[in-house]
C-alpha cells in the first residue's frame, strides 16, 4: 500500500434524473429524484462517490436535495479535508458530535469515504465489512403508477422478467379503494407472488384499523407505516390487533427511535435506509439492536442511482439475517444513470458488485448532463 488516502479535496453536485413514470405516494407523486452526489478525491488521485436521493423537496423527511447540499459544502466538506479517508469511523463520529441531524448528507459523505477506502485498499466494501453472507438479494418492485390497470400490466411484465415479489403503494385516496386494488392485484398475480402494502404514514388509527381486517385477506407478507411516524402507540395497538407483520420505515431514523420502536412493541420489521440512519456504520448498529431484539429485516430505498444502490447491497450483503429481501429497483425505475456499468439484476434478484470500494466506476459526463444548472 502506498501513502495513505489523505483527502485534497470533496465536491457536491445537485444532480436531477427523471423516472420512467410518476412514482404516486401518500404525500405527493414525484416525477424525477434529485441526488446530491459527493466526490472526493484523495492523495494518490483515488476518487470515491457517495449519493443521497430525494423526492423534489423534503417531502419524504426534512432534508431536500438543496439542504443537503449546503450542509456538506458549508459544514461538512471542510472538515473532511486533510484527513485520512481510512478512519471513516472516528472522522463520522467528530461530524455527528459537530452537527446535529442531517443524516441525508452524513451519508452521502460516509459512503464516498467507504468508496475511496475500499478503492485504496483495492477491495469491495462487503470485504472490508468483513464479509458477505449473500451476493443476490431478492428484490421486491413497487408498483405506484396511480392507475390500477397500468400496475398489472407492469406487474406482469415484471414477472415475466422473473419477479415474484411487489410492493403496492397506498394512502394516496381512498382506504376502501387500497383494499380493493390489494384484493384484485391478489387475483391477477396469482397466489404465489409476495405482495407487500406502504402506506407512508397516510392513514390514521381508525382508517387503518378498518382496513386491516380487509387487507389479511389477501394475505400480504408485511403492511408498512400505516400512520404517522411519532405514533408508535398507535402502531403498537395496530400490531397487537394484527395478522399482518408492521414494518416502521418513516419511525426509524436512528438508534433512539429503533429503541423506542422496540420498547412499545410498534413493529415486527425495520426498514434500513442508509440516508435516514445517517450512513452505513450507523446501520449496522441499528440493524445488529434490533435484530437482539427479534426484529425481522429488509432494505428500503429512497430511488437511488446504481451508486448509492451499491452502497445498500453492500450493506444488505453482511447482515446476518435479512428476511425480506430489499426493494433496490432505482436503477430500473430511474430514465438515467451516472454508473459506467450499471449494478445487475437477475431473475428478480439483485447483484452485490464485485469491484473495489462499491465497485461502481461513475460516469463524470452523465453527472455533468443531469447535473442541476
Ligand atoms: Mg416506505
Amino acid at each position: 500500500m502506498g501513502t495513505e488516502p489523505v483527502i485534497e479535496t470533496v465536491n457536491a453536485y445537485i444532480v436531477d434524473i427523471p423516472m420512467k413514470r410518476p412514482h404516486v405516494m401518500s404525500f405527493g407523486a414525484p416525477t424525477e429524484v434529485n441526488f446530491v452526489l459527493v466526490r472526493v478525491q484523495a492523495r494518490g488521485g483515488i476518487v470515491g462517490w457517495g449519493e443521497a436521493a430525494t423526492f423534489q423537496g423534503p417531502t419524504w423527511s426534512e432534508e431536500s436535495a438543496e439542504t443537503i447540499h449546503v450542509v456538506i459544502d458549508r459544514y461538512l466538506a471542510p472538515l473532511l479535508k486533510g484527513r485520512n479517508a481510512l478512519l471513516y469511523n472516528p472522522l463520522m463520529e467528530e461530524l455527528e458530535q459537530r452537527f446535529r441531524g442531517n443524516s441525508f448528507a452524513k451519508a452521502a459523505v460516509e459512503m464516498a469515504l467507504l468508496d475511496v477506502a475500499g478503492r485504496y485498499l483495492g477491495q469491495p466494501l462487503h470485504v472490508i465489512l468483513g464479509g458477505a453472507f449473500r451476493m443476490k438479494l431478492d428484490l421486491s418492485w413497487s408498483l405506484a403508477s396511480g392507475r390500477l390497470e397500468t400496475d398489472i400490466a407492469e406487474a406482469r411484465d415484471m414477472m415475466s422478467r422473473g419477479h415474484r415479489i411487489f410492493k403496492i403503494k397506498m394512502g394516496a385516496g381512498a382506504v376502501e379503494k387500497d383494499v380493493a386494488n390489494l384484493a384484485r392485484l391478489r387475483r391477477e398475480l396469482g397466489p404465489e407472488v409476495g405482495l407487500r402494502a406502504d402506506v407512508n404514514q397516510g392513514w390514521d388509527r381508525q382508517s387503518a384499523l378498518r382496513a386491516l381486517r380487509k387487507l389479511e385477506e389477501s394475505r400480504p407478507d408485511f403492511l408498512e407505516q400505516p400512520l404517522p411516524k411519532w405514533d408508535l402507540a398507535g402502531l403498537s395497538e395496530l400490531r397487537h390487533k394484527s395478522a399482518i407483520p408492521l414494518m416502521a420505515d418513516e419511525s426509524l431514523s436512528d438508534a433512539h427511535s429503533a429503541l423506542d420502536i422496540i420498547n412499545k412493541g410498534a413493529a415486527d420489521i425495520l426498514s434500513y435506509k442508509l440516508t435516514k440512519l445517517g450512513g452505513l456504520t450507523r446501520s449496522l448498529a441499528v440493524y445488529h439492536l434490533a435484530a437482539g431484539a427479534g426484529l425481522g429485516a429488509y432494505i428500503g430505498c429512497m430511488i437511488e442511482t446504481s451508486l448509492g444502490t451499491a452502497a445498500y447491497l453492500h450493506f444488505g450483503s453482511v447482515l446476518p439475517k435479512l428476511d425480506y429481501g430489499c426493494e433496490l429497483f432505482g436503477p430500473l425505475l430511474l430514465a438515467g444513470d451516472i454508473a459506467a456499468q450499471p449494478v445487475t439484476y437477475e431473475d428478480g434478484r439483485v447483484l452485490v458488485p464485485e469491484g473495489p470500494g462499491l465497485g461502481i466506476d461513475v460516469d463524470e459526463a452523465q453527472v455533468e448532463k443531469y447535473r442541476r444548472g
